[in-house]
């Protein structure tokens, strides 16, 4: 039977739809429309492009995008003080640092800075802490993509085994955890993983945060597995070698047009959700 295809195109197709009419509700009651700040640091060719389609997708869906561009030499202290800022901005309902800040910020701390309520990307380390403990948060947008593209498409978790190829805390270990709270029987697997390959055979669902083009094998696949390749490379290639290990598999993510568009719309829906609560 040909592998179910998880459309991410699709899903946050469905998302968007929703929210546009819960953000109408929105300006109806304040007045305003509720804004996305977007904060990037430098100019990375593949992270101005992110933000322009974040952009674009805050305006689909009826919201302001507040486009915040700090140049290469910003400080860690500066980036934190411009955080405030916006914290302290009641029209911003949801702050998104784009990631990767230059090497010389520090990135976690600067994560850190973005309030629990506007933090609808997920990265500060109490929203971590809180969807690991199962409690309400934000959840960081790639890792609930992942988990709404498995829930949207049926895959079922409970009980399976899931091999997480990554640890990055915006990825790897969230989307772990994410599985685990699932009763899934998670193994996360990093750059000091030794035979690889025989840890990933193993695996019910293979989910690719590696950031290397065309990484994970297809003789690594077992057969019938389910591949989520997070993965966004240099020529729309994804981390799993798709075009051989995608035949094998029961289910995958296609690159481009799976976890990618479902992210910004996570991102959104939070950033809805944020604008909600401050109306209740
Ligand atoms: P990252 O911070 O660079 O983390 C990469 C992870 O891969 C690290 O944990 C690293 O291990 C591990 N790794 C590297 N080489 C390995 C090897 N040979 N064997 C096993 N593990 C290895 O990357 P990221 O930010 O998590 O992003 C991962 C991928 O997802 C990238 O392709 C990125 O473009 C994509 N991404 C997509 C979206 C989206 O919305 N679609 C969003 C974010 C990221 P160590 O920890 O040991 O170094």
């Amino acid at each position: 039977m040909a592998p179910l295809i998880l459309d991410g195109k699709k899903l946050a197709g469905e998302i968007e739809q929703d929210l546009s009419s819960r953000v109408e509700k929105i300006i109806e009651k304040t007045g305003y429309k509720p804004v996305l700040a977007t904060i990037i640091v430098g100019e990375d060719p593949a992270s101005v492009t992110y933000v322009r389609m974040k952009g674009n997708a805050c305006r689909r869906v009826g919201m302001d995008p507040l486009k915040v561009e700090m140049p290469e030499n910003t400080t860690t202290q500066e980036l934190v003080d411009k955080i405030n800022e916006l914290n302290n901005d009641y029209r911003v309902c949801g702050i998104l640092l784009q990631h990767p800040v230059p090497s010389h910020i520090d990135e976690q701390k600067c994560f850190n800075t973005i309030s629990r309520e506007k933090d609808v990307d997920g990265v500060n380390t109490d929203s971590f802490g809180a969807m690991t403990m199962g409690l309400p948060a934000f959840f960081s947008a790639t890792p609930f993509s992942i988990m709404s593209l498995i829930k949207r498409y049926g895959v079922e978790l409970d009980g399976k085994e899931a091999v997480v190829v990554g640890r990055s805390p915006i990825l790897g270990k969230p989307v772990a955890m994410m599985l685990l709270n699932e009763n899934a029987t998670v193994t996360i697997c990093h750059s000091h993983t030794v035979d690889l390959p025989k840890i990933v055979k193993r695996a019910d669902v293979v989910v690719a945060a590696v950031g290397k083009p065309k990484f994970i094998q297809a003789d690594w696949i077992k057969e019938g597995a389910v591949l989520i390749d997070a993965g966004y490379n240099p020529g729309n290639v994804g981390d799993i070698d798709l075009e051989n290990a995608a035949p094998i598999s029961s289910a995958y993510t296609p690159v481009p047009g799976g976890v990618g568009p479902v992210t910004i719309a996570k991102l959104m829906e939070q950033t809805v959700i944020a604008a909600e609560k401050k109306i209740l």
